[in-house]
């Protein structure tokens, strides 16, 4: 093919390739154009999605009648007009790609008047071509209105999710959008019902309030450092209240939210020896710095960033929260509150455990009933400190000849059992056995897996991405054994449960299921079922460093040795190593 110059309606398709991805993208640019544009309050609304109707209105300073047309034209943009602008950027757009980009894939309408002029004007525009301009009534401000996305392009429509995914998108990026201003009031409405508003009072802890709920907010501490030129403000959350993810982590950078592995790294470090393994902090963390330090035309989407020097950020949300973690700088409001979500939860468990009065409240990690009123059963010679009600594992079968007989079973390392077994010594990894056979409990209790009812039902302390796509999975969380229920506007509460995870952190389970789910995108395999199977034995299984009683280790052995198809971990790891007595002797050279 001979060399040419794409044609424009080409070169336009492309571009939009770039910038508009899904709805989401739309709303995200057109929001931050009204940012641009000075909007005290801004309302985005979306139907089917976001892919058939979105609306962006504002109360921004509008755009000039005779700017109507050339707002849509390819690099038309009123924030910067040289290179040396490049280097000071502060407003959220400068490219000039948006609005050419959006309308080249869909039909759009935008409605404008200025403070100055006394009429407004209705501009359309579809497919990159102009359908009509015209003079109307209506107030300062700019509302945008895109209608049936990718219409033209209908191969680009296949990569779209589910409206219900679409429309979570749509969702985070307000989340994002309404918590890096808090001076503007968002209003976020979703097929026809309200899902947020912001009350744009310049307070980050109301904006974080509105947009993340109140539970979220409860367990925050103030954060407020700078270091170096960096300036770093916000909240991260108490360590009980940390996460299985980073899906909490918020970083806003002069006002713009990024990616920031450097910052989350910083977050990591300063919470190392008050996190188990797996945990994440959650943040809120506004850093603001000089803009000609940092680079943030790397991307079109903008959300990544690169820093002339890494080090200054680092340290400054590193000492940020590490300062409000150990000095325990607190919440400018609601400090009373802090923490207590979590204590009522565990109490909730508590009292469900010991007051519904068909469970009985054993401490053995070996959940057979029966096991412990046994005549046999010797007194337990060491506390537990695993609390759960035992129902699980089944009853050893009769075929079972002992002959061999189970000799000193002791515990290494708080890891591992050591039994001596006719002339073999077993080596049992006690959390792999364990999570093993309660993952084949599961898997054979499949879509009838055994349930608890909780006494009280649960809220679960999630974002509203997560408790979104909670709500979508109804159908595969009931097979796994858990019900969930909408309970106010945008709140989930867990009523049932798998009954080997009563006592267990349920909340940290649903924000790890709720996470992996989100992974997905929407893009469910069968395996997924699975995969909460997994998880939830995991998380119920006895771990490294759970005390256990000899009596406890003896038949646990015994059950498992009744279970020759354990052999190994749901991942694949041995749960046990045997050596032989001939394999010592040879060692010893005896
Ligand atoms: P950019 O934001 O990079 O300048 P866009 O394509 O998003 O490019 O917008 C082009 C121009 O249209 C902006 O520079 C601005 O002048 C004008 N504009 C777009 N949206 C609004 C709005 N909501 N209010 C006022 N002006 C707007
Ligand atoms: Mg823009």
């Amino acid at each position: 093919m001979p060399i040419q110059v794409l044609p424009k309606h080409v070169a336009d398709l492309i571009a939009a390739g770039e910038v508009v991805e899904r709805p989401a993208s739309v709303v995200k640019e057109l929001c931050e154009n009204a940012l641009d544009a000075g909007a005290a309050a801004v309302t985005a609304e979306i139907r089917g999605g976001g892919v058939r109707y979105i609306r962006v209105a504002d109360n921004g300073g509008g755009i000039a009648r005779e700017d109507a047309r050339k707002a849509f034209l390819p690099h038309a943009t009123s924030k910067i007009g040289t290179a040396d602008d490049l280097e000071k950027i502060l407003t959220l757009g400068f490219r000039g790609e948006a609005l050419p980009s959006i309308a080249a894939v869909a039909k759009v309408q935008v409605l404008s008047k200025t403070a100055n002029d006394e009429h407004g004007f209705c501009y359309e525009i579809a497919g990159g071509e102009e359908i009509s301009l015209e003079d109307a009534g209506c107030p300062a401000g700019t509302t945008f209105i895109v209608r049936d996305l990718f219409y033209n392009t209908p191969a680009r429509v296949k990569f779209l999710k589910k409206d219900v995914t679409e429309g979570n998108f749509v969702g985070a990026a307000l989340e994002r959008l309404a918590l890096s201003r808090p001076d503007v009031a968002f209003t976020f409405i979703r097929e026809g019902k309200q899902v947020f508003q912001t009350p744009g009072d310049s307070s980050p802890a109301s904006a974080v309030r509105a947009v993340l709920g109140k539970l979220f907010y409860e367990t925050l501490l103030g954060v407020k450092n700078a270091h170096n030129g960096v300036e770093v403000t916000g909240f991260v959350c108490e360590p009980a209240a940390a996460r299985p993810n980073r899906n909490m982590q918020y970083f806003f950078l002069n006002g713009r939210y990024i990616k920031c592995p450097t910052a989350s790294a910083a977050l990591g470090e300063a919470y190392k020896h008050s996190l188990m393994q797996g945990k994440f902090p959650a943040c809120v963390l506004h850093i603001t710095m000089p803009p000609g330090l940092v680079d943030v035309n790397v991307h079109p989407a903008k959300t990544e960033v690169r820093f002339a020097d890494d080090r200054p950020v680092f340290s400054a949300v590193y000492q940020g929260a590490y300062q409000a973690l150990n000095a325990g700088v607190a919440m400018p409001v609601g400090a009373a509150a802090l923490s207590r979500p979590l204590e009522t939860k565990q109490t909730r468990i508590d009292d469900l455990a010991g007051g519904c009065g068909q469970l009985p409240l054993q401490t053995s990690f070996l959940r057979d009933p029966g096991e412990f009123s046994s005549p046999l059963a010797p007194e337990r010679d060491e506390p537990s400190l695993i609390k759960r009600p035992f129902s699980d594992l089944p009853p050893v079968p009769q075929i079972i000849n002992y002959q061999l007989s189970i000799v000193n079973c002791i515990e290494l390392f708080n890891t591992y059992f050591l039994a001596e077994i006719g002339d073999e010594l077993m080596l049992i990894d006690k959390h792999a056995a364990h999570e093993r056979i309660l993952y084949e409990r599961l898997k054979a209790g499949q879509g009838a897996v055994q349930r608890q009812v909780l006494l009280e039902p649960l809220p679960l302390h999630l974002s509203r991405e997560e408790t979104a796509v909670l709500l979508e999975n109804n159908a595969l969380l009931e097979q796994a054994g858990f019900l969930i229920e909408e309970f106010g506007a945008d709140a989930i509460v867990l009523r049932e449960c798998p009954l080997l995870l009563v006592g267990a952190d349920l909340n940290a389970q649903a924000a790890e299921i709720a996470g992996f789910l989100l992974a997905q995108k929407g893009d469910l395999t069968t395996g997924a079922l699975d995969w909460i199977f997994h998880s939830a034995a995991c998380r119920a299984a006895v771990k490294a460093g759970d005390p256990t009683t000899a009596y406890e280790r003896e038949r646990f052995v015994e059950k498992l040795l009744a279970m020759p198809e354990i052999r190994h971990c749901p991942h694949g790891r041995p749960v046990m190593v045997t050596i032989t007595k001939k394999e010592l002797e040879k060692r010893f050279g005896r």
